[in-house]
This record gives structure tokens, C-alpha cells and sequence, in this order.
């Protein structure tokens, strides 16, 4: 006797697709996808009477929507991990998030476009991403530290580490504690340069 895979209806005469779905669960399948393609960031379900749903140019649409979103994580991740400008990073860091998020998205409706877990990877993201903050900070505080060692006055090399230290204090709100601990050795450091 066949049984959905999706909604565990089972019937004598009940039809299911090679994925395992019964008519409903699939049409439902189609239509989440379809409404994927038209707006992979919303997830919004376009339910009602179903029109045709042409399978082959729905997935095509999806899979154009996937590639391009792995696209922009994949520059985004590169970003992250060679800017040393924190609004660069922190607004990359968002784009990345928005772009994991719909291919969680993607997986809920049809995991079988997926070799490995977005989900699973997504649990991870904010321990990638701190890490890679980390050495964004690393990497700032390195630029500053040899700028104000290219300045001849003591007073320039003060004026240097204060816009440093209040460009930290503005970031505050958005640090990972890992870049808290980091960051707080380089404002330790940058006091000597006040007197
Ligand atoms: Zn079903």
C-alpha cells in the first residue's frame, strides 16, 4: 500500500510520485517552489486554484535563484574574510545571513536539492562569523597601529588612537563576544597613545 512521504496518507489507491508524495503534497511542492523563484526571500506560499505548473521551467527558475544565491554568499564570505573596514564587514555579514536563510529555506521545500544540510551549516554560521570578525578587527587595528606609527607628533598619534577607540565604541552593540575579547586588548593597547 502506498504512503506519503510528506503527510503519511495511505490508501489502496493512493498514488505517489518517485519522491514519495501523494497529487496534493506534490502540487504543494511545485507551488512552494514556483513561489521560491518568484521571491526566494520571503518564502511566501502563492496558494489558490492552481494554474499549470510546469515543472521543468519552475526548476529552472529555482535553480537559477539557488546558483545566484550561492554566488552572493560566496563573495560575501570572501569579503568578510579580506575587508578590513567594520561596516563593510558587519553589512556582508547581514547579506550573508539573508542568503543562508533562504536556502534554509529551499531545503523545507525540497531537501533533495541539496547534497549537504543548509540548515546544518546555518547552525554554525555565527561561529564562522565571529571568527572571521575576529580577524577583521585584527586586521583594522594593524592598519591603525602602522599609521600612527608613520606620525611624527605625539598629539597626532594621540588624535589617531582616539578616532580609533570611539569608531570601537560605535561597533559595540554589534561584536560577538569573541571580538569583545579581542578588540578589548587593542583598546588596552591604544590607551598608551592618550596621556
Ligand atoms: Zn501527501
Amino acid at each position: 500500500m502506498a504512503k506519503c512521504k510528506q503527510c503519511g496518507k495511505s490508501g489502496l489507491f493512493l498514488r505517489v510520485d518517485k519522491r514519495g508524495l501523494c497529487p496534493d503534497c506534490a502540487d504543494q511542492r511545485l507551488k512552494a517552489l514556483r513561489a521560491f523563484a518568484a521571491n526566494p526571500y520571503e518564502g511566501v506560499l502563492v496558494l489558490g486554484k492552481s494554474t499549470k505548473l510546469n515543472e521543468v521551467s519552475i526548476l529552472s527558475a529555482v535553480s537559477d535563484q539557488h546558483k545566484n544565491i550561492v554566488r552572493i554568499l560566496t563573495d560575501s564570505a570572501k569579503i568578510m574574510e579580506n575587508t578590513k573596514d567594520p561596516s563593510t564587514f558587519y553589512s556582508r555579514k547581514e547579506i550573508a545571513r539573508r542568503e543562508f536563510l533562504a536556502l534554509v529555506r529551499l531545503e523545507k521545500i525540497d531537501p533533495s536539492l541539496f547534497s549537504s544540510s543548509p540548515a546544518e551549516s546555518y547552525s554554525n554560521f555565527e561561529a564562522v562569523a565571529g571568527d572571521s570578525e575576529s580577524k577583521m578587527w585584527a586586521r583594522a587595528f594593524e592598519g591603525t597601529v602602522s599609521k600612527i606609527g608613520s606620525l611624527k607628533t605625539d598629539r597626532a598619534k594621540a588624535n589617531a588612537a582616539s578616532k580609533y577607540l570611539e569608531m570601537l565604541d560605535q561597533y559595540d552593540s554589534k561584536m560577538s563576544p569573541q571580538a569583545v575579547k579581542v578588540v578589548s586588548a587593542h583598546r588596552e593597547m591604544l590607551r598608551a597613545y592618550l596621556s
